[in-house]
């Protein structure tokens, strides 16, 4: 079967499963703002039921070894590939971006899956030959168990591939809770592992809620839990996960600023900031949020932003000439709505406003047209609360040392970046910033899945980032081995703690 559900099931064992709970949720289609479809929300025995099968699963998948993995790979590498346009689809129809954006997410998924298929690589351990005489020292990686994601709807198929490709690559059984605002895309995710060959049970997708997530975090069977999402669900996943004994990374929310000195080409840095900022209708943890604007910058880039801002089509996700599309539901518009009202009345100035946009066809559809806000401050709500919409503010300052203090102020720190014409000054930022990913002249810096993912300070809790050689530490555990064959001579009594002759 391969098309979307009227009633999104889950995907357990490799095959749809309605569940036993009664519960369903709503999934809308935010350009019509209407429901289109309902999604299983899995209850407590929905969720003890598929961990057994992904138990199940690992007594085999967790032994078999690299050279049966890696051709799945490749064959799921493959049928993401050919199925990419489709995938987009999905994503755009529930989520709200435009094709060519949710297409972009499927690519940087892609590139995750492309990283596994060198698992082998990646995998190999350490030898010491002779480390005493006749004896030899090397290390190993072995899977954990059945690991966990649970993943937010602003991605909602390049997030979970930033951990699934890898974990079970390296001998992993995963259980993935995605967004209950998107759910389809992974569900066709499961299908595709499936005729790619991955036995029934490695990879299984159950939806829900608040409820289903607690169970994960403390079921017995779940070594590991990598989670993306806001800040607060972060720090409870974090605590109540490690709480349990369980390995956990829990990537948290983002408010990331974008520096401009005075020296920078400007057209380039307002054409950086508007793609940044509005890409998605805001709606991504990399998201530029605030411009700083240094010295007598922003009297020359705001009208540049300005420019670029108006000339932003809003439209309906599958609209070819649309730029941005809506909000994902009818509550996150409201609440950008409120948070647009309040830095109006903070006395931010809106230099665009772009509530009351009403796109034709789609005059029910949540939508809400880029925000340019200037001379925001860091007392006002705009500037120190994650939005998660198409809001841009600038907030203007005198030095290179206020900006680096203002970005080091904020809780959070996912990404950031300079834009510059000087080396120095871009070496400096680098090194005084306290966020996890640094962009130079990049207003978006997203690291390729070969290096790892992840901010600091309230962005991120745990000790490891996702996907890349991060990712492969994450899924795995060392073991090292002390091996003496036997030409070794035997030694006789000593009790003495072992040392090296
Ligand atoms: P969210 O925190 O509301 O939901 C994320 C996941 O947690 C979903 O699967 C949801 O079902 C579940 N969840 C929600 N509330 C919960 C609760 N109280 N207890 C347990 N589970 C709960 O996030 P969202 O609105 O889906 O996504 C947007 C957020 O994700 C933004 O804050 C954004 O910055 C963040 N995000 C961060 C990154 C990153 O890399 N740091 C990447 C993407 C998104």
């Amino acid at each position: 079967m391969t098309s979307v559900p009227h009633s999104i099931p889950h995907w357990i064992g490799g095959r749809e499963d309605v569940g036993t709970g009664p519960r369903v949720g709503t999934v809308y289609h935010p350009a019509r703002g209407t429901a289109q479809r309902t999604v299983q929300l899995a209850d407590h025995a929905d969720v003890d039921r598929t961990v057994a099968v992904a138990t199940a699963a690992f007594a085999t998948w967790g032994r078999s070894s690299l050279s049966t993995r890696v051709p799945i790979l490749f064959a799921f590498r493959e049928l993401v590939l050919k199925h990419a346009d489709a995938l987009a689809q999905i994503i755009s129809s529930e989520h709200g971006k435009v094709l060519a954006d949710a297409r972009g997410e499927v690519q940087r998924g892609l590139e995750v899956i492309e990283f596994a298929c060198g698992i082998p690589h990646l995998l190999k351990g350490e030898y010491s030959d002779t480390v005493s005489l006749g004896t030899d020292s090397f290390s190993i990686r072995q899977p954990l168990g059945v690991v966990v994601g649970i993943t937010p709807f602003n991605f909602p198929a390049m997030v979970p591939m930033w951990m699934f490709p890898i974990a079970i690559a390296a001998g992993n059984c995963f259980v993935l809770k995605p967004s209950e605002r998107d759910p389809s895309v992974s569900v066709r995710l499961g299908q595709l592992w499936k005729e790619a060959g991955l036995p029934d049970g490695v990879f299984n997708v159950v939806h829900g809620d608040v409820d289903t997530v607690n169970r994960l975090l403390e079921h017995p069977d779940v070594a590991a839990v990598s989670f993306v999402g806001s800040t607060p669900v972060a720090r409870h996943v974090h605590e109540t996960a490690s709480r349990h004994g369980k390995r956990v990374q829990a990537l948290g929310g983002a408010k990331n600023h974008m520096v401009v000195m005075p020296d920078a080409a400007l057209d380039v840095a307002a054409d950086a900031a508007v793609n940044a900022a509005f890409g998605s209708a805001g709606q991504r943890c990399m998201a530029i949020s605030v411009v700083v604007a240094v010295g007598d910058a922003a009297d020359r880039l705001v009208p540049r932003i300005a420019e670029r801002v108006r000339a932003i089509t809003v439209g309906s996700g599958d609209d070819p000439s649309a730029d941005m599309g809506p909000l994902v539901t009818a509550a996150a518009r409201d609440r950008v709505l409120s948070c647009i009202e309040d830095g109006v009345q903070a006395g931010a100035t809106l230099v665009t406003d772009g509530r009351g946009v009403t796109v034709s066809g789609y005059e029910d559809g949540f939508f809400v047209g880029p925000c340019l806000f200037d001379h925001v401050t860091d007392t006002m709500r705009i500037y120190h609360e994650e939005i998660f919409g198409p809001v841009l503010c600038v907030v203007r300052v005198a030095s290179l040392d206020a900006a680096i203090a203002l970005v080091n102020s904020s809780p959070f720190a996912n990404g950031v970046a300079v834009f510059t014409a000087d080396g120095a000054t871009a070496r400096r930022f680098v090194h005084d910033i306290e966020v996890g990913m640094v962009g130079i002249n990049v207003p978006i810096p997203v690291p390729m899945a070969y290096h790892s993912f992840g901010g600091w300070k309230s962005s991120l809790f745990g000790d490891m980032h996702v996907h890349g050689p991060e990712g492969v530490r994450f899924y795995t555990r060392a073991k090292v081995v002390t091996a003496r064959w036997p030409e070794a001579v035997a030694t006789g009594k000593d009790l003495a703690f072992p040392s090296v002759r």
